[in-house]
């Protein structure tokens, strides 16, 4: 083990000084590390807490500063279709919105959004987009009737509540510079598990092309904001390795890990592992949208540095309470006259409201119910990140993923 700074913002062409990542220890592919803004400065590995809309759904704004968590992301899609922009512009932007200034903040970049949940939401699927457009989409276009999503070599048009809406790089590097986060993404297609290999190549080099037009779009902001560059491939090695390589070549602060990655457990840190090793080592690199515990250790060993997950905070509204013995489902018969986890120091648990209460809340729609439990969850993810880093610092990685997989 040893340990090392690095710089990153040094080696740029555009002068940017606005974000800057020291790793300080590396243990085989595994790091921790330091990210700095001029606002705010965070440990990493670390999980971002989603804020969907630019809030979350059981805490008002005005609380969030009091949460453990270092580091948010916000959903450009949910802020755009909600109309939620002008709003966050007029506040002065996003910290001052969301009334955490010394927070990093990222914004996504709308992709995830509207080529799965833009579709799953006309179709009932979920995350899963059909191959409704045939391979050669990428360089046509691809109307098809049955598809709300027509995408072009241009971009993504799409329907929300009847309104004809467009996003593409130009516009995503526009609604993303108008919130005025810490970390942009790039505009990317995220595919899905079910779709061909060709489909996934044709999305992935398309990706690549709006990468480069996103870099364009950006250019005049690079002091202000950081634009990350997103790795696409699906599940196939060529591709994701292709993609880490021609998106690790861009001049751009960091990464996105973006896409499926297959059916199985082990299936996450391999494909994770095909991209970080062709991703240059001392920039970081952000796993867009995985949070499950067993994910993070095998994403943390392959050597990612962040996360964002809604898991915490959309769990906690569905009494699902997350503990070092385990997850807690709140449910009848099983409430007890004890706090969910006497060693956890959320308000929840310092207060010592029992799982009894949390249950009757819970059951007359008590809005404390979720409040109560999504303090919580956020503490577990939070000290859950800290004892991760620790374990890197320490050398004793192993025994920590041991313990936690016992019960996860
Ligand atoms: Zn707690």
């Amino acid at each position: 083990m040893y340990s090392y700074c690095v710089h990153v913002i040094m080696k740029c062409r555009y002068n940017v000084t606005m974000l800057t990542f020291e790793i300080t220890t590396i243990n085989k592919k595994m790091r921790s590390g330091v990210i700095k803004t001029s606002k705010s400065q965070i440990q990493t590995p670390e999980l971002a807490i989603v804020a969907t809309d630019a809030q979350l759904r059981s805490l008002p704004n005005e609380a969030l500063e009091a949460l453990p968590s270092s580091y948010f992301i916000v959903n450009t899609y949910h802020t755009y279709t909600k109309k939620i922009i002008s709003p966050i512009e007029k506040a002065g932007g996003i910290h001052a919105y969301m009334q955490i200034p010394d927070r990093l903040i990222a914004t996504d970049s709308g992709g995830f959004q509207v080529f799965s949940l833009g579709f799953g939401q006309k179709h009932n699927i979920g995350k899963i987009v059909r191959e409704e457009i045939p391979a050669s989409a990428g360089m046509t276009d691809g109307e098809d009737a049955d598809n709300p999503l027509f995408i072009t070599e241009d971009g993504v048009r799409f329907q929300f509540d009847g309104n004809d809406l467009e996003l593409n790089p130009e516009i995503s590097m526009d609604l993303q510079h108008k919130i005025g986060a810490d970390i942009m993404m790039a505009f990317d297609e995220c595919t899905s598990p079910l779709n061909s290999y060709d489909y996934t190549k044709n999305s992935m080099e398309r990706t690549h092309r709006w990468l480069d037009r996103s870099i364009d779009a950006h250019r005049g902001h690079e002091e202000n904001q950081a634009l990350f560059g997103i790795v696409q491939g699906g599940e196939y090695q060529d591709l994701r390795e292709e993609s880490a390589r021609v998106v690790g070549s861009k001049d751009v602060p960091g990464f996105g890990i973006g896409g499926s990655f297959g059916d199985f457990q082990e299936a996450l840190g391999t494909t994770v592992g095909w991209v970080t090793n062709h991703l240059p080592p001392e920039k970081p690199r952000h796993l867009l949208g995985i949070g499950k515990i067993r994910d993070i250790f095998s994403a943390v060993e392959q050597g990612v540095d962040l996360f964002d997950c809604v898991i915490p905070t959309r769990e906690a509204r569905h009494r699902m309470l997350y503990t070092k013995k385990g997850r807690l489902y709140l449910r009848k018969l099983k409430h007890l006259e004890e706090p969910i986890d006497s060693g956890c120091k959320c308000q929840c648990c310092l207060e010592k409201i029992t799982t009894k209460q949390l249950w009757q809340w819970f059951l007359v729609r008590d809005l404390r119910a979720s409040t109560y439990t999504t303090l919580h969850n956020i503490q577990f993810y939070a000290d859950l990140m800290r004892e991760i880093r620790e374990s890197i610092e320490m050398g004793r990685f192993n025994e920590l993923r041991d313990e936690y997989y016992k019960y996860y």
